[in-house]
């Protein structure tokens, strides 16, 4: 109650200074060093936080601030990380639609999986949405199931770019041993077809996800592929070499892979 009353007369302060210092434009009320519901957090604003993960200016974290744990949870489970995925998919759609395209079969579009294709968000939602340390048994028993829901937006784009005569190729740090049950849970939701899915195999045991994907995309090009585009969660989905075209970062929050 008394933190309502100090909002609602911190907002009169600022709306007032505003009027006295002839600003014409609108002061937009956010709620300093918030996390979910307005709730105040000590040292932190959630919302900074996540802006700089998502600009890759906070790099190498290993687990979001506990202090935050509520704001990603109601970010991921609510409609700005859906909101945030549609702007994504539709600029890299924009930007597909404007190519010139040879038809020769060549021309393909690298698709990250975890978090880009296929989500975690249900796995995460039990384990405080990236603000528990990651459990590699845990987590590997979630993937075997083989349940993962599609992310909406990226299902979408996939379509499209299809319908473009765009191929489709997966790079995923997911290792080789997961292939069959990866492959069918990408069916099972809506990828029916792809012209490679390329799994991390054990020459790169110990291998930054950049130093993997870059050399897997070097490959392709000396196959003759061109990369028009990359779609990934992560950074090290699109930094390094051969990183395509342009390249598309998608929201994600809750993991940070180098
Ligand atoms: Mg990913």
């Amino acid at each position: 109650m008394w933190q309502s009353l100090v909002f609602f007369l911190a907002t009169i302060l600022v709306v007032s200074q505003g009027s006295e210092l002839g600003l014409s434009h609108q002061i937009h009320l956010l709620r300093p060093k918030s996390g979910s519901g307005g709730a105040i957090v000590p040292n932190v604003s959630c919302l900074s936080w996540r802006v700089a993960v998502e600009a890759h200016n906070i790099i190498g974290w290993s687990t979001v601030p506990k202090e935050c744990e509520g704001y990603v949870g109601h970010y991921m489970l609510g409609h700005q990380y859906r909101k945030d995925s549609k702007v994504v998919a539709n600029e890299a759609l924009l930007y597909a639609q404007s190519l010139n395209l040879t038809g020769d079969g060549k021309d393909v579009w690298i698709f990250d999986i975890d978090e880009t294709t296929l989500s975690n968000l249900p796995y995460y939602a039990e384990h405080g949405f990236g603000a528990e340390p990651y459990n590699s048994t845990l987590f590997n028993a979630w993937v075997l199931k083989g349940t993962q829901p599609a992310l909406p937006e990226s299902l979408n784009l996939y379509k499209k770019l299809l319908s473009l005569g765009i191929k489709v190729i997966f790079i995923t740090g997911r290792g080789e041993s997961q292939r069959n049950v990866t492959t069918t849970n990408l069916k099972n939701v809506g990828y029916h077809t792809w012209e490679k899915l390329i799994l991390k195999g054990s020459a790169y045991s110990g291998t930054t996800a950049v130093v993997y994907k870059s050399s897997e995309r070097r490959n392709l090009v000396k196959k003759g592929y061109r990369i028009v585009g990359n779609i990934g969660d992560q950074w090290s989905d699109l930094l390094g070499h051969h990183v395509g075209n342009r390249t598309f970062k998608l929201p994600d929050p809750m993991y940070y892979i180098s």
